[in-house]
């Protein structure tokens, strides 16, 4: 790309405005400014926000126009969001917008829309280990990456996960508790492609940890679009070739 990648961080930003709640402690200006400073910081990646509440949730037809990937973090306001800015959200993917949907975003209806599954995992609150396994080790995702990623304390998602299989699996997480689960799945869809990357529980400092944020950034260069990608043409067509009549 000629330009910086142009990465939208959309987050609900609900929990962090509730003061009993500690991720208004860990994270007072919202999981979205820490995730896109992270970004800003790790070079060729211009990275802004988007958070519900505003017109339009943040996503007019113009900050789509200008987002080459979009991350995605939602929790308890999955139902808030209006079905035609997800419909807007989906026209984007398959035009080619990369999307990364972070930890609790897999009930999001963009991700539920764009499954075609329910989405739903087994979970557990109790600050446990988490480790992520890197299966893929020539995916550009975990460039940079070790054998494995500790995280010390975060909430269990096990599987079973009701998703499709991903077109490649990266990461595969172990709980300290026993469970495992598909942490780290790639799909494509129309000319879009798709990142769902596990931790990042609201009451937990996940998203400060160094390697969380360079897989983030790593998945969000990954899901960037192609700037001159062949245009997919549909319908009836005249052969390229002389057909000879048979006989
Ligand atoms: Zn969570």
């Amino acid at each position: 790309m000629s330009h910086k990648l142009r990465v939208t961080v959309w987050n609900e930003f609900r929990h962090e405005r509730n003061e009993n709640h500690p991720a208004s402690t860990l994270y007072p200006e919202g999981m979205h400014k820490v995730i896109a400073d992270a970004l800003n910081a790790a070079g060729g990646i211009d990275a802004s926000c988007a958070t519900l509440d505003e017109p339009e949730h943040g996503l007019t037809a113009e900050v789509l126009a200008n987002t080459d990937v979009l991350i995605w973090w939602g929790h308890c306001a999955h139902g808030e969001v209006q079905d035609d800015i997800v419909a807007r959200v989906h026209q984007r993917v398959l035009d080619g917008m990369g999307l990364v949907v972070l930890h609790s975003g897999h009930f999001s209806k963009i991700f539920q829309k764009l499954m075609g599954t329910c989405c739903n995992l087994k979970w557990r609150e109790a600050a446990e280990k988490e480790r992520l396994w890197v299966i893929e080790r020539g995916h550009p995702i975990v460039e940079g990456i070790g054998e494995w990623v500790d995280i010390p304390h975060e909430e269990m998602y096990g599987e079973p996960f009701d998703i499709p299989a991903p077109d490649t699996l990266v990461l595969v997480s172990w709980f300290a508790g026993g469970e495992v689960f598909r942490s780290g799945c790639c799909y494509n869809r129309g000319h879009g492609k798709i990142f769902y990357f596990r931790p990042g529980h609201e009451s937990y400092p996940t998203y400060y940890q160094a390697e969380v944020q360079k897989i983030i950034a790593n998945g969000c260069r990954w899901a960037a679009p192609l700037c001159n990608g062949p245009k997919m043409v549909f319908g009836n067509a005249q052969p390229l070739e002389k057909l000879e009549p048979e006989g």
